[in-house]
């Protein structure tokens, strides 16, 4: 088609995939930006590789020679000056008639084609295409006219990206944490809740962790390094975390870790502190906020869900 995307070559397993780029036109991902050109394309096979030749308008044929025609004037024989030819003189091969003078005894017609097949004479030969891909051959007129612009990304596009991203980049976690589902997570938070009201020893912790800048990171570190960045991260938590914690991530980028038969404080220190060991030195760092509650911060009423929420509200 002459023109390619270099990234829809590199993404498609089909070169000239145009109609996945209309549909990320149409999902308003990609917009076109600048007209480059426009192309005409075999009616067939779409290949632009197409070439044009002259041909007799009566039969089709392509063998048609350029002719000097002379017309008689007192006989209207129209014929090729070869056959008026007769030493240094023109001669009506019709009529006979000794032709002198153009515009007195003959003129020039403008008919300057014969078909060497058929005999026809004509003014003008069409034109036809024929494709060197496929064959086809026919009028231009039937040729499809495509236009080829530059691609730009949109607003909507470069954030639709960056989410996926996100979520890729928040998926690198499964990597080293055992996850429980939210709802199961919730179940052994209240039923520890429970023991921890009967019995102080039943002591416990709640981490909350929330990766705060993942978007910013991708931007300036690409998608590529910013896993790396989040799979050290996770590494290094979950080497911290005893085989007995818990651990469970929600929709929100949100990281929660329960920790069963914890008195101390002193978590939160240590995974800042990891974290600021494996901190990029470039201007963007990895933020993140984490919140601890424990077992003896417990208001009476409290269950898994409002002490989650107690966490997750105050952002100091
Ligand atoms: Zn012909
Ligand atoms: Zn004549
Ligand atoms: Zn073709």
């Amino acid at each position: 088609m002459l023109y390619t995307y270099p990234i829809i070559e590199c993404l498609s397993e089909n070169k000239n995939d145009t109609e996945w780029y209309k549909e990320l036109v149409r999902r308003n991902v990609i917009k076109f930006n600048k007209l480059i050109d426009r192309v005409r394309l075999c009616n067939n096979c779409s290949s632009a590789h197409i070439y044009f030749v002259d041909v007799c308008p009566n039969c089709k044929s392509i063998d048609i020679k350029r002719s000097r025609f002379l017309h008689c004037f007192t006989c209207g024989y129209v014929g090729k000056q070869e056959e008026f030819n007769k030493g240094y003189d023109l001669i009506c091969p019709k009529c006979n008639t000794h032709l002198k003078h153009i515009g007195v005894d003959y003129d020039l017609p403008t008919a300057q084609y014969v078909c060497n097949n058929c005999g026809f004479v004509f003014d003008e030969p069409e034109t036809i295409y024929r494709c060197m891909t496929c064959g086809e051959q026919g009028s231009p007129d039937k040729l499809k006219v495509q236009e080829f612009y530059t691609i730009k990304m949109t607003l909507f596009g470069y954030e639709w990206l960056l989410l996926e991203q996100k979520k890729i980049v928040f998926s690198i976690l499964n990597e080293s944490f055992k996850y429980v589902s939210l709802e199961y997570f919730q179940l052994i938070l209240d039923w520890f809740i429970k023991l921890f009201r009967r019995n102080k020893n039943f002591s416990f912790g709640l981490l909350l962790i929330k990766f705060q800048n993942i978007e910013e990171v991708i931007e300036y570190y690409g998608i590529s390094k910013s896993m790396e960045i989040y799979r050290e991260i996770a590494n290094r938590i979950s080497e911290i975390l005893r085989n007995t914690d818990v651990v469970c991530r929600d929709e929100n980028y949100k990281l929660w870790i329960f920790l069963p038969a914890t008195y101390k404080k002193g978590i939160c220190k240590r995974i800042e502190e990891v974290v600021k060991n494996i901190q990029p030195d470039k201007e963007v760092k990895i933020r993140f906020h984490k919140k601890i509650k424990y077992s003896f911060e417990l208001s009476d009423e409290s269950d898994a869900e409002n002490l989650m929420n107690e966490l997750d509200t105050d952002n100091d």
